[in-house]
């Protein structure tokens, strides 16, 4: 039976979403850096773990932002087949959720119209939206505002299939190596393995969603994750960049299916905020 439901909901849902990314971490994410503390091996990244936490601290009690880079919002929406929206045209609905969260939240507005004329919309929209279209009939939300400290060092590498599983290690290290202490670590990165050009980038951003708890259900894939964030938590880029054994809190990848003559790998990094909210409506 179709489900009827009015993008003012999206809207609402949308303004709320961006307010709560920014001020708050998610569970894993808090839960992770927390740990962090009691895991650091280093003094000086023990110190920078826990000015992190006092930042949170402060932000919390004071309903600050946890970072001053708001992020520009990016948005996937999975839409049951059963859904039918009505009033205004979905896209314009998840913008003015962006709108009027960045306003009324005094949220830093980041994003300009034009990359190269570089003028700023005041709002913080457009959003960057991945629809997809899924059984059911609930529209499911997941918000993530991303910074462009770490966004900046994230990469695409489009590998031979002869430079199998021991390319895709080299091209995530390699990712993470040159980020260094830009990407104000501890990180999270997010890897796309497969797809073509843009599907592995959208895997790799897709994969900085997932809760950093729970690893692949694809046995191979979670051992190379497992794998991968201790060679990461052993190249010594720590706590914002100040040495250390805390570089990354988790590596989560997705994989896609891809073609006979190609092997892409997008490493898309997170910050130590990585900032992702979901609601199901
Ligand atoms: S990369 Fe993350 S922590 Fe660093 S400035 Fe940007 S949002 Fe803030």
């Amino acid at each position: 039976m179709v489900r009827t439901i009015e993008t003012s909901e999206i809207t609402r849902n949308i303004k709320e979403m961006c307010i709560k990314a920014n001020h708050y971490l998610s569970d894993d994410m808090d839960d992770a850096m927390k740990q962090a503390v009691n895991t650091e091996k280093s003094p000086l990244g023990k110190k920078i773990l826990n000015q992190l936490q006092e930042n949170l601290e402060i932000a919390d009690k004071e309903f600050i932002p946890i970072c001053q880079d708001t992020g520009m919002a990016v948005v996937f929406i999975e839409i049951g087949q059963e859904v039918h929206f009505v009033g205004d045209l979905l896209e314009n609905a998840i913008n003015e959720g962006v709108k009027e969260g960045y306003t009324e939240g005094y949220l830093r507005k980041s994003v300009v119209k034009d990359p190269l004329i570089r003028e700023n919309t005041k709002d913080n929209t457009p959003a960057v939206i991945h629809y997809s279209i899924v059984p059911g009939d609930k529209v499911k939300i997941t918000l993530a505002p991303k910074g462009f400290g770490s966004e900046n060092m994230s990469r695409i590498f489009m590998l031979k299939p002869a430079d199998g599983i021991e390319g895709v290690k080299n091209a995530i290290l390699t990712a993470v190596r040159d980020a260094g202490p830009n990407a104000c670590p501890p990180m999270v990165v997010g890897v796309g393995i497969g797809g073509t050009f843009e599907k592995c980038a959208i895997l790799a951003k897709k994969a900085l969603t997932r809760n950093i708890n729970e690893n692949s259900d694809i046995p191979y894939v979670a051992d190379l994750e497992k794998e991968m964030l201790e060679k990461i938590n052993g190249l010594g880029i720590g706590p914002g960049g100040l040495g250390g054994t805390t570089t990354a809190l988790a590596v989560n990848i997705n994989t896609y299916p891809t073609h006979i003559a190609g092997l892409p790998v997008a490493v898309n990094i997170c910050c130590h905020v990585n900032r992702h909210v979901t609601v199901i409506i």
